[in-house]
């Protein structure tokens, strides 16, 4: 189990954010912001993918205009991200956003970046400090040589101290790089030194297959360093894809496991049923389940059940038949077309003592 790194909790709406409460998954729309129906129907479709917090770039007054609406219509945090201007991260914060994103590097003068902060600080609103290689300070890139993962971090840093200066407390951070080594040593690097709430993600990571892969890779490597609070999967795609491949990554990780995990071999010479088709039927049927709980789906039993032993419960398939097992122990044997009923049966059953497990926990 990996032991999360100790932060401060930071409120986002009605979710916090911090090493005492789940990594939160989250992602941004790319509809025109303008469009207040077409941007409101993508954040519902998001929201219904299982997204818990919905990002929005805000370029512009007009689509400044459409937050309180779309805010009255999302039941998770909206943030709004801003580049550029400090008078639309204003106009967020007016207009009742859960959290603002800015990059202090281009938002231009002190006084601006100021401004925005002391807004965020009366209203309440909590702010994301993003920091990237391309908008770095001068003296940083001159100290450092090139945008490198020290000089983001010292950066990082910098505008912490600055926006808790202005007395602003509700912060998180993000340390952005489309290089997986130079992103996962920046989320270290930071790690190790401050109690901010990171925001982690690989950005421009590329096609949904690609994409998910370098995802995968970078942010997975910050999860298992215990570090990451809120992550997003950036592909070149429709926002809703992003979130499978976040909650996967969670889940691998064993960072924060909200449905059933799927083991099965990659087939061989050896078999004698339909594994693909075992395996799709089970994880179609378990689509909605929240159970964490670990299905083995073995091909044979050249291993037996004993190659599973970490799995709740698993199947090792044989001529025309699954030999059912829990823990690895062997319950009884199945024939091929009952395999999934049986699996399926049994998670009920698993699901059903937990249950009664935890009721028996609480009983005084
Ligand atoms: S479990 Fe059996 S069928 Fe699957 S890969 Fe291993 S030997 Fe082959």
């Amino acid at each position: 189990m990996v032991k999360r790194r100790p932060t401060i909790q930071v409120p986002v709406g009605d979710l916090v954010i911090g090493s005492e409460h789940p990594v939160r998954v989250q992602s941004m729309t790319n509809t025109d912001s303008r469009d207040r129906d077409g941007t409101a129907a993508q954040i519902a479709r998001m929201v219904e993918a299982g997204c818990e917090a919905v990002r929005v770039t805000i370029p512009d007054p007009e689509s400044a205009a459409n937050i309180p609406f779309w805010r009255s219509k999302m039941e998770v945090p909206f943030i709004a991200d801003i580049h550029f201007n400090h008078m639309m991260a204003l106009a967020a914060i007016e207009a009742g956003a859960d959290k603002v994103r800015i990059n202090p590097g281009n938002i231009g003068k002190e006084a601006k970046v100021r401004e925005v902060l002391e807004a965020a600080r009366r209203k309440g609103t909590a702010i994301r400090i993003g920091v990237n290689s391309g908008s770095l300070e001068k003296d940083l890139l001159e100290k450092h040589g090139w945008p490198s993962p020290e000089a983001l971090v010292e950066s990082a840093l910098r505008h912490v101290a600055f926006a808790r200066d202005v007395g602003v407390e509700k912060i998180i951070v993000s340390i952005k790089s489309t290089d997986v080594p130079a992103a996962v040593e920046a989320n270290t690097l930071f790690g190790e030194q401050s109690d901010v709430p990171l925001h982690v993600g690989i950005t421009e990571a590329g096609d949904p297959t690609y994409g998910a892969v370098k995802s995968a890779a970078g942010i997975g490597a910050i999860l298992l360093r215990g570090i990451g609070d809120t992550i997003r999967v950036s592909l070149t795609s429709d926002p809703e894809e992003e979130m499978p491949v976040a909650y996967d990554i969670l889940k691998c990780t064993g960072v924060r496991v909200i449905s059933p995990e799927i083991i099965a071999c990659p087939t061989c010479g050896r078999i004698d049923i339909d594994l693909e088709k075992i395996v799709g039927e089970v994880k179609q049927r378990l689509a909605r389940c929240t159970l964490p709980v670990k299905i083995s789906v073995l091909g044979c039993a050249v291993n037996g059940p004993g190659e599973a032993r970490e799995a709740d419960i698993g199947i090792a398939g044989g001529a025309g038949e699954g030999l059912l097992f829990r823990k690895g122990k062997t319950i009884r044997k199945v024939r091929e077309d009952q395999i999934v009923d049986a699996l399926i049966e049994e998670i009920a059953a698993i699901e059903a003592e937990r249950a009664a497990e935890a009721v028996a926990e609480q009983a005084p």
